[in-house]
């Protein structure tokens, strides 16, 4: 009997979560709509003459917490201005162990890597999680597409607020004028 009722129960269950609004969507043919500062994948950006704005610092390897960039770089004439600078020769991202912390982008000297809005398409193979640095500069040639903020942006959002300036001195009050003197009583005569 405990056995039937159990049963029923379980199907009772089932028909009534089946006809419930599901609350889970069909990503990525259905997309939720995003909050407006959304951080999902990351790009490397051009300045407005097209030139690369990696100089291969590295300094977003160092800083990394998960250790996924790797940045090989070379020094090498600029194709705009001809002049000898640094470029990262090769960049990697790995996507599987970011923890979208956004430190590489604060510490960008170039403003080059930036985080974009769109989440990457789901991948079916690891390397499908590693941003190459061709899929880097693809991902950063529509500005549609880029993150509300850079490192000059962030940076300027980080400084400490100026400190109210003290109030200026009060002016020392004049000093009294000396009381008149008073003069010595005249003299009577015959006295
Ligand atoms: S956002 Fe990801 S890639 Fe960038 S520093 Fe953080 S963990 Fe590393
Ligand atoms: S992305 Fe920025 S921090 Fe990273 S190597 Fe290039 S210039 Fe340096």
């Amino acid at each position: 009997m405990g056995y039937l009722t159990a049963t029923v129960q379980s199907l009772y269950t089932t028909l009534r979560e089946s006809l419930r609004t599901p609350s889970t969507i069909e990503y990525p043919k259905v997309k939720r709509v995003r909050a407006p500062r959304i951080r999902a994948s990351f790009a490397l950006t051009r300045d407005a003459q097209g030139d690369e704005n990696c100089i291969g610092c590295k300094k977003c390897e160092k800083v990394c917490p998960s250790e996924v960039i790797a940045v090989t770089m070379a020094k090498k004439p600029s194709p705009v201005t001809t002049k000898a600078r640094g470029y990262a020769t090769d960049f990697t991202l790995n996507l599987q162990a970011c923890i979208v912390c956004e430190l590489c982008v604060q510490v960008c000297p170039t403003d080059a890597i930036i985080m974009v809005k769109d989440q990457e398409k789901p991948g079916y193979e690891r390397e499908d999680l590693t941003l190459t640095m061709d899929r880097l500069y693809r991902n950063g040639e529509s500005k549609e597409r880029w993150a509300w903020s850079n490192a000059t942006i962030l940076g300027e959002h980080q400084k400490p607020p100026e400190a109210p300036k003290p109030p200026a001195p009060a002016v020392a009050a004049a000093p009294a004028a000396a009381p008149a003197p008073v003069p010595a009583p005249e003299k009577k005569e015959g006295a």
